[in-house]
């Protein structure tokens, strides 16, 4: 049996340098050799996981098929892998501490000085190592979040120094850093990454192979010099270029043999060429797209485009299977609510809404659902979307002109979208939310049993509150149908109206579903229904 191998991924001179991108390309050429690989990504934030946190601070909150919200990073893998991740594919700093405090007060530390090292790193050890038990996986990469000398971070860079010494040649560290380009003296730099190194080194980390941001092509000349200050071979010295779609990324990490000096360096071999030839047909598509079309996304956080990560990757994902690129038009909803508001939405072919907490811009979206219904233009409602979606034919289809969600509106007396049963006892917001896989039945002949192609499926979900089946009589008599229900609870998973070229509304989240070869069905047939919309 082969060891686990492990590699690790740290990042230096800035934040946003794509660390969860480069290790997502390196897994998928590794997983393309036949390798079985998974991808971990390490936050130093104190937060338990970042449920709690608002998107405008780390962008989308993702979750995985076992209920886990993470980091939006666990996105980039599972679309790159198309394989699922887990909880353990994600750990806080406060998961950590949360795990080392609760032994303490068990008494398992034997009247020991609970201490950052070992007790906090050697939680960190275990963490990392539990991915490569049961032999599920050859090789486990693990992104450590943040930038090297920041001072949370610094407990996982030690665990990273320890693990290095304690696996010797079963592990590698790949540090990623940029090479900015002064436009004054027309020169790349790489001093910024040189000063990089030496902070890792200070921290005990030498790194194996160092991948380099640039925005030009780096000459052989700095390469070389890069290898010589930070005590590197020239060939584990990687560019990494700026291409147009992070898709692409893998192809360059290729051209640069980053997996073959990975397997050489911890080695494994390299048999067979890296059997690549979806990803290609996909790339070449998203590249040379035949058709084109604008979709709007409307949603609260839109300044932010990370906010939406999972939707736009969907929608390239979807766009490349219908030979066409969509054009998001991103829409912040309080600015719907303006009196010539719906101009906004005059040029597109479809409408989004997205996924989303609490009141701010909550009639902007609304009113863009019946813009959408009304004038017939494809409608894709997500969670919160497809809520708004079904106060609004309340509202105005039903006239029952105070439909609401008790979300909104605790008190109002036709709460047509309502907490769900299993919510109202609880308190705490961490964790809480009906979270991760439920099974969805499909009614025969419906727009998503269409997309599907089947009659039933599993989603991902994120939500309190959920379709009050008390008015569902009403709601299919005229015209708004559940085509989609959950076989345990009768809860509504999806909405259609049937008369209409494609509104569908949904409560669980497709977009965490689709990935580079699976695009998700619903999205693909979204994008199809706006092409064909005139
Ligand atoms: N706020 C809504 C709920 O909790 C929708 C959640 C969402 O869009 N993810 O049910």
């Amino acid at each position: 049996m082969l060891a686990t191998r492990y590699i690790f991924v740290t990042g230096g001179v800035t934040s946003s340098l794509g660390k969860g991108i480069i290790s997502a390309s390196l897994a998928k050429l590794l997983q393309a050799r036949g390798y079985r690989v998974t991808i971990q990504k390490l936050d130093p934030y104190i937060n338990i996981d970042p449920g709690t946190l608002n998107p405008y601070e780390h962008g989308e909150c993702y979750v995985t098929e076992d209920g886990a919200e993470t980091d939006l990073d666990l996105g980039h893998y599972e679309r790159f892998l198309n394989t699922p991740t887990s909880q353990a594919n994600n750990v806080t700093t406060g998961r950590i501490y949360q795990s080392v405090i609760n032994k303490e007060r068990k008494g398992d530390y034997l009247g020991k000085t609970v201490q950052v090292i070992p007790h906090i790193t050697d939680e960190i050890k275990r963490r990392i190592q539990l991915l490569g038990t049961k032999n599920k996986y050859d090789v486990v990469i693990t992104e450590i979040g943040g930038t090297v000398g920041d001072i949370e971070s610094l407990p996982y860079i030690e665990a990273v120094r320890q693990l290095k010494w304690e696996l010797s040649s079963n592990c590698l560290v790949i540090h990623l850093t940029l090479v900015p380009y002064l436009p004054t003296s027309g020169e790349l730099k790489t001093k910024p990454t040189q000063h990089s190194v030496k902070m890792l080194l200070e921290e005990g980390v030498q790194p194996d192979i160092l991948v380099l941001r640039t925005h030009y092509p780096l000459f052989t000349d700095l390469r070389k010099k890069v290898a010589l200050f930070c005590n590197v071979d020239i060939s584990s010295v990687i560019e990494s270029i700026d291409v147009s779609t992070i898709y692409e990324v893998p192809i360059k990490m290729k051209e640069e043999k980053l997996d073959l000096i990975v397997l050489k360096k911890l080695g494994l071999p390299a048999n067979d060429e890296p059997k690549l030839a979806p990803w290609l047909n996909f790339l070449s598509k998203v590249k040379k797209p035949k058709y084109e079309v604008k979709i709007a996304l409307v949603g609260k956080y839109v300044e932010l485009a990370d906010s939406y990560k999972s939707i736009t990757e969907s929608f390239i994902h979807a766009g490349a299977m219908n030979n066409c690129r969509v054009e998001m038009k991103m829409i912040h909803s309080e600015h719907l609510e303006a009196p010539d508001g719906m101009e906004l939405l005059k040029d597109v072919k479809g409408i989004l809404v997205a996924p989303g907490f609490g009141e701010r811009g909550i009639e902007g979206k609304i009113k863009s659902v019946q813009y959408a219904r009304e004038n017939k233009i494809p409608f894709l409602g997500i969670c919160l979307g497809m809520q708004c979606a079904v106060v609004e034919f309340g509202r105005n289809v039903l006239n029952i002109e105070d439909a609401d969600s008790s979300e909104m509106n605790r008190k109002t007396p036709n709460p047509v979208i309502d907490l769900m049963e299993g919510q109202k006892g609880v308190s705490e917001k961490g964790g809480t939310m009906r979270l991760g896989s439920y099974p969805c039945e499909l009614k025969a002949g419906s727009a998503a049993h269409k997309a599907y192609g089947a009659s039933s499926t599993n989603e991902r979900h994120r939500h309190r509150y959920e379709f009050n089946n008390d008015y569902l009589h009403l709601y299919e008599n005229s015209g708004m149908i559940a085509t989609g229900v959950n076989p345990d609870t009768d809860l509504v998973e999806i909405i259609e109206i049937p008369s209409h070229p494609w509104f569908v509304g949904v409560q669980f989240h497709p977009e965490y579903k689709s990935t580079v070869i699976n695009p998700h069905p619903l999205f693909v047939s979204f994008v199809k229904a706006t092409l064909d919309f005139k």
